[in-house]
């Protein structure tokens, strides 16, 4: 698939208009995770947005992990998160940054803030702190710590730095206006001491600064022209704005706000998606029903699909709540040209061909996809028993079934037209095995004096390859799972998000590399998995999306 023409929005209008005035000659973004968790689709929109202007107006843009919470980060998930931006098919400028890299300039300007009787050592403890900030209706109050001088404030600031003082005994506060209507301006925490051992400081630092604080500094470092961040933050932006205009910093970012992506039957919350993967609902972050970038990759989700979908979701500032059936549709239009087709059996019926001539009944070579002949052809061959879908059967099918039935035809994908001459049962009555004869005139050719419809997928049981098919279903039994004030949205958890079948497929897949995506004709499109699949010994299957459509039905 490559990327389809440019979709308008208010950022890029913004961004348009920067470069024809002049304001910026070229244009800076950057995505800033925290690296507490697996990227989701969220992000995944996020990410491209920001690397997206930056390759559309010939700018950069920058990894930058905000690892100011030391307890809650870890490597791993920064790792995960270099190799999601990549795999979506971006490349940040220059080195990965870290909110940590400018610990010592973020609190030197905290100095220079002090310094300008802006900013004030605090002793009020949290619950104190919230009693004093008034709410929504009602104004704060200054702590009794506001009017301390500048030489004790720097004294206790250092002095927090070096560790004389316990965990959550001070703050660091900027003193803005404690009357403000947007409780962000009420003299917000700038630094708290906390002895957390950091991913990349070590103990080097026992006083960590807040993100609203870091973030906008940090932007400015790296000389970011446009901070792109979601709607929640829009209340943020009088105090992104305040911090850069009373420090001695020459860039100054114009923060920008978007809507959040949230998708219908998922959950996009990194703590909700943690909880599922710490309480084993999932197999893990990358469990393919995740709505995870990883989880997304591996259910065999492809970056060109990925990216389609936020180019078509778009960018504005009103709700931005999307339905699967938006997402799936971008996944399989990409695969539909860009998958080879074979055929796999998910719910095998054996089918014994009584007129089965050895060096007579022929197998015959079919492409791997109706359009590309490029993507060359194998042979399907055929055998004295065979394994069809067991749906394909019916005893007493509804009108209009053009598949088998007892007495009637339907052609095997590939190769002859039979006949269903008789349905074997077992001691319950359930049908295991059929009886179907080849009409030998078929290869190839239509019938002679009728005409044959139904066309089903079948393997010769002599050459398929057992394999283990994992089927998904979405992961929330409604759209909103986390809507609910009064249930958990864990109660929502759909218990049949997953069916493992044990199936067949062709013996063409064999040797396919895990990640590779096939379309299983008539079964939809399916992905060997990234880890479990052994190529030539163990064969695992994920299935990616369906052939159709189910969701908005
Ligand atoms: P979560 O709410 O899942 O924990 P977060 O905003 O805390 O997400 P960050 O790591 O801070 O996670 O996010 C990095 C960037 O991705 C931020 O700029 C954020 O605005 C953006 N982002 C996060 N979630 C979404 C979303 N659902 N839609 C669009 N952008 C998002
Ligand atoms: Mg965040």
């Amino acid at each position: 698939m490559t990327d389809a023409p440019i979709i308008q929005h208010f950022i890029r209008g913004i961004v348009e208009n920067d470069l024809a005035t002049g304001k910026h000659s070229t244009i800076a973004t950057r995505f800033p995770p925290e690296p507490n968790g697996y990227l989701h689709i969220g992000h995944a929109k996020s990410i491209c947005l920001n690397f997206g202007l930056a390759r559309d107006y010939q700018g950069t843009c920058n990894l930058r992990f905000d690892d100011t919470n030391p307890e809650k980060e870890s490597e791993e998930y920064a790792l995960s998160i270099q190799e999601d931006v990549r795999w979506l098919g971006f490349e940040w400028n220059g080195d990965v940054r870290w909110a940590s890299d400018y610990f010592q300039a973020l609190y030197d300007y905290a100095e220079e803030l002090i310094g300008k009787g802006l900013a004030y050592v605090c002793d009020l403890n949290a619950e104190e702190m919230r009693a004093y900030r008034g709410t929504l209706t009602e104004a704060g109050r200054h702590s009794p710590y506001r009017d301390r001088s500048v030489a004790e404030n720097l004294d206790l600031f250092r002095r927090m730095k070096a560790g004389e003082f316990p965990d959550g005994s001070r703050t660091l506060r900027v003193k803005i206006d404690m009357a403000s209507p947007n409780i962000n301006l009420r003299d917000p925490v700038i630094y708290r001491i906390k002895r957390a051992h950091h991913i990349r400081t070590g103990d080097q630092w026992c006083i960590y600064p807040m993100y609203d604080y870091t973030h906008c500094i940090s932007d400015a470092l790296e000389g970011i022209t446009h901070s792109l961040c979601t709607l929640e933050f829009e209340d943020h932006r009088p105090l992104y704005d305040w911090v850069l205009d009373n420090i001695t910093i020459a860039c100054h970012p114009r923060q920008i706000e978007f809507s959040r992506l949230e998708m219908l039957y998922t959950v996009t919350s990194k703590r909700k998606l943690n909880q599922l993967v710490m309480q084993n609902f999932v197999a893990g972050w990358d469990d393919p029903r995740m709505p995870t970038v990883h989880g997304m990759r591996r259910r065999g989700y492809t970056p060109a699909g990925i990216r389609e979908f936020a180019r078509r979701i778009g960018i504005s500032k009103s709700e931005n709540v999307v339905d699967m059936s938006v997402l799936e549709g971008c996944i399989r239009e990409d695969l539909e040209s860009a998958a080879p087709r074979v055929m796999a059996v998910i719910k095998p019926l054996k089918v014994v061909l009584t007129n089965y001539q050895e060096g007579v009944t022929a197998g015959r070579a079919a492409g791997f996809h109706p359009n590309h002949p490029e993507f060359g052809e194998r042979d399907v061959p055929i055998g004295p028993e065979i394994w069809i879908e067991a749906d394909d059967f019916s005893e007493t099918p509804p009108p209009g079934w053009q598949r088998l039935t007892p007495g009637g035809e339907a052609r095997l994908r590939y190769s002859y037209v039979i006949k269903c001459d008789v349905a074997v049962k077992d001691a319950a009555g359930n049908v295991v095995e059929l009886r179907c004869s080849i009409d030998p005139d078929t290869l190839g050719q239509n019938p002679v004096g009728r005409k044959v419809k139904g066309v089903i997928h079948w393997l010769a049981a002599g050459h398929a390859l057992p394999a283990e098919i994992r089927l998904y279903d979405r992961l929330f039994t409604v759209p909103r799972p986390d809507m609910d004030k009064e249930k958990d949205f864990l109660e929502f958890l759909n218990p049949d998000s997953l069916t493992v079948a044990q199936g067949w497929v062709e013996a063409a897949v064999r040797d396919a590399p895990p990640e590779t995506r096939y379309q299983f004709e008539r079964l939809g499109y399916f992905c060997a998995d990234r880890f479990e699949h052994k190529p030539g010994e163990t064969l695992v299957f994920n299935r990616t999306v369906g052939l159709k459509d189910t969701w908005s039905k």
